[in-house]
């Protein structure tokens, strides 16, 4: 493919914030969107040539880009191959990395097809979902991942079977790699039973986490046998605020971006907030969202 060919798919400090839930976050030194797997190999050999670290913004609802935005290259999918899904015969679905988990959730309910609905609430590309083995107190994308094609940043295509993959607490094996699509497998089910289901966790959901707020959910993981959500909240820093950047007063472990917040005010709160928990309870937070 001629270097032309990319041409449309690159951008030059192009500005991340819209790519993101908080809507914070400064611009990549080079932002490529490729359509499809051939201009994603060309994108990753022009990164390569010009030296450039390569880096895969799903839907940015899981990561906090600093003010000072991203150097090297940002790899964003997009258009119809990267967004695709299929449903194959036997409750198998093919899905392109950037297609809309909230979407693929309300397909295969409408499929009749149980497992995905316990995703319901979150949001997310499939890449980003599978990556960071997204998932809850009903369970993780990772149990119905069959397979996974990816490439890596040297461009080299990989297909993994699930017996290849490691699925971990909010993390898999794939970081490192674009995730390019992904088989899963879900079972036949009553379809008005997992409608019922689908919404019962979804208001359950609403109730307790602040979904139309400007977030990326979960800061913090919860360290073993303790909620980091009831830590923080014990320590009373519900609704902690820096500028515009402020914990959530519906749930702890959310901070969301009240209108103008910076990243760094952001980070701010999150250091705040870790240093109380280690000062009052002795326990390191480790965090769910990614720093760019
Ligand atoms: C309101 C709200 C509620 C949420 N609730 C939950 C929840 O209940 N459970 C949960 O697990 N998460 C939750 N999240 C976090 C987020 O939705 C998930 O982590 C989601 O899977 C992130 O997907 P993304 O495409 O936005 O990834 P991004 O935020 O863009 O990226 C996250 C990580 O995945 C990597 N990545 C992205 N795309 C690819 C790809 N194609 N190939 C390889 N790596 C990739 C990135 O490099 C980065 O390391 C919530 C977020 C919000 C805002």
């Amino acid at each position: 493919m001629a270097r032309e060919a990319i041409e449309d798919a690159l951008r030059f400090e192009h500005p991340l914030r819209r790519y993101t839930s908080f809507r914070v976050g400064g611009c990549a030194e080079v932002f490529a969107e490729p359509t499809d797997m051939g201009q994603l190999q060309e994108v990753l050999r022009y990164g390569n040539e010009q030296g450039l670290d390569v880096s895969v913004l799903g839907k940015g609802c899981n990561v906090l880009i600093s003010d000072d935005g991203v150097r090297g290259m940002v790899v964003h999918l997009t258009g119809w191959y990267f967004n695709r899904i299929e449903k194959r015969g036997d409750g198998m679905i093919v899905c392109g990395g950037g297609a809309n988990l909230s979407r693929l959730v309300a397909d295969t309910a409408q499929w009749g097809l149980e497992g995905l609905e316990t995703l319901v609430g979150v949001p997310g590309s499939l890449g980003g979902a599978v990556a960071m083995n997204a998932g809850g107190r009903h369970g993780a994308i990772g149990s119905y991942v069959r397979g996974v094609t990816s490439i890596g940043y040297d461009g080299e295509i990989h297909h993994y079977g699930s017996e290849e993959i490691e699925f971990g607490y909010r993390c898999s094996s794939l970081s490192g790699e674009i995730i390019m699509d992904a088989e899963l497998e879900l079972v036949t089910g009553d379809k008005d039973a997992i409608s019922t289901r689908m919404s019962d966790i979804f208001h359950q959901k609403n109730k307790t986490q602040p979904l139309t707020s400007r977030s990326a959910g979960c800061v913090f993981k919860n360290p073993e046998g303790h909620s980091a959500g009831a830590l923080i909240d014990t320590l009373g820093l519900k609704s902690m605020r820096i500028g515009d950047a402020a914990v959530s007063g519906k749930h702890a472990n959310f901070i969301i971006n009240l209108g103008s917040a910076t990243a760094s005010q952001i980070m701010e709160l999150i250091c705040k907030i870790r240093d109380e928990v280690k000062r009052r309870y002795g326990q390191i937070l480790d965090m769910e969202i990614k720093i760019w």
